[in-house]
């Protein structure tokens, strides 16, 4: 079996980049190692309103539920909120939105093949030319100009062509997630809780879908040079972070202490990791490109992947059959995918200063997260500026030292 382009993951990353390789006349082969496109759900599904505007996709009311607000809950029990255009956006219903941008990838030419793990890659004088998969119980070996590596945060693939694509424990981000009836929610606004004891180096996410329903989920993090002045946490030595984490309790561990209080039902449970390191150093080689998580394309800050995931594998689908079309699948000519999605569309620059902003974050300790939100409080929070933090540093001195990167 020959194609131009073959594609490794079924979901965002792996639909997008099919989608734009199929929709610039090459074939195309998108090869899921699960039995059905989107399942386990391993996401909460929030974008913002900029998705689909960045996207051109015009969402269906079949897969999302819409978002006009956001209250970020300090640890003290502070809040704030926003009803702004910026916090505006939707919860997606990944199951069927990831299955949607598969079949409007099937529809624009791609192949599928489910439950078709790749197993290895075809090698030729240090170029990828296709990939070894498991089907139906066989191996069998298909031949690509290109092969797309969109396998997720546990990517095995980039790394068989020789990519360094290892993320350390400490950048990733360890996630729980409920789907729970019955609960007490506005359903408009979506609800971040801070708090070393609640989630130590990550927070607690509840994702309105409907009047009483929701994606209860959090992400925990080690951070080894995290604050530890503020985490009661006695145990909190020797191996274990300095941010209130402690390696014997897991992400569900802290959901269920989360959720004790909500009353309300689960209906789904799933667990997952998201890279928070940045983007890999390298994401193309002869023959390959990787992209999405696979890649690290994951905002630093707030863990979303899926704008990011998206936006770049539009780029690695359109430069896949570029480099088709040229004949050419060399380094030289696919370096193109990272200069535009880090340069040239300065995803990479947006990516480093979420990081930047990260390390800020995670030094911060419970009072100075309470604290932060505090000074924001009572503020439409897009009309926080650089000269709003400053005066406002006046009052809470102790933020100054913590704001002066971004000040
Ligand atoms: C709990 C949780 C909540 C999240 N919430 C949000 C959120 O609210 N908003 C947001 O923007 N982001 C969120 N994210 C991040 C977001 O889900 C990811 O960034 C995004 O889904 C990445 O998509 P991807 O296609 O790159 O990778 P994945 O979604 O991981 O897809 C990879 C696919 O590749 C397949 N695959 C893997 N190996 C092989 C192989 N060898 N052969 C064939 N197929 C293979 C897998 O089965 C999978 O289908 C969340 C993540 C988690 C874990």
């Amino acid at each position: 079996m020959k194609y131009d382009v073959i594609v490794v993951g079924g979901r965002v990353s792996g639909s997008v980049s099919s989608l734009f390789a199929s929709k610039n006349d090459v074939d195309v082969l998108m090869v899921e190692k699960q039995q059905e496109i989107g399942v386990p759900v391993q996401c909460a599904g929030g974008v913002s309103d900029s998705f689909f505007k960045t996207m051109d996709l015009k969402p269906l009311q079949e897969y999302y539920s819409r978002i006009e607000g956001a209250t970020l809950h300090a640890p003290d029990g502070g809040q704030v909120s926003t009803r702004n255009k910026i916090s505006h956006g939707y919860i997606l219903e990944r199951k069927l939105f990831d299955k949607n941008l598969a079949i409007q990838s099937a529809e624009a030419g791609t192949d599928i093949m489910l439950k078709t793990p790749v197993k290895d890659l075809i090698m030729e004088n240090g170029q990828v030319k296709g990939v070894v998969v498991r089907h139906q119980g066989k191996l069998m070996e298909i031949s690509a100009d290109v092969v797309i590596a969109a396998d997720g945060v546990e990517s095995q693939v980039a790394k068989m062509a020789g990519l360094n694509t290892h993320f350390e424990p400490y950048d990733l981000c360890s996630c729980a997630q409920y789907e729970m009836v019955g609960l007490d929610i506005d359903p408009a606004m979506i609800e971040f809780y801070f708090g070393q004891k609640i989630a130590p180096g990550g927070y607690v996410w509840v994702f309105p879908k409907g009047n009483t329903r929701a994606n209860v989920g959090i992400g925990i993090r080690n951070i080894p040079n995290g604050s530890n002045k503020n985490n009661g946490n006695t145990q909190n030595t020797g191996n274990n972070g300095n941010n209130g984490y402690d390696k014997s309790k897991n992400a569900h561990h802290y959901l269920q202490k989360f959720i004790s209080k909500l009353g309300g039902t689960p209906v789904e449970f799933n667990v997952g990791a998201v890279p928070v390191s940045g983007p890999v150093e390298k994401t193309y080689t002869d023959g390959l490109l990787v992209v999405g998580d696979a890649a690290g394309q994951v905002d630093p800050l707030t863990g979303g992947g899926i704008h990011v995931s998206a936006s770049c594998a539009k780029i690695a689908g359109t430069i896949a059959a570029e480099a088709v079309k040229k004949e050419d699948s060399s380094a030289k000519f696919l370096k193109k995918y990272e200069d535009i999605w880090n340069k040239k569309k300065k995803i990479g620059h947006n990516l480093k200063r979420s990081l930047k902003y990260r390390r800020m974050f995670d030094k911060l300790d419970d009072q100075e997260i309470s604290d932060l939100i505090k000074v924001v409080q009572g503020q439409e929070l897009e009309s926080v500026s650089k000269l709003t933090l400053l005066k406002m540093t006046k009052e809470y001195p102790q933020l100054f030292k913590l704001l002066r990167n971004i000040l």
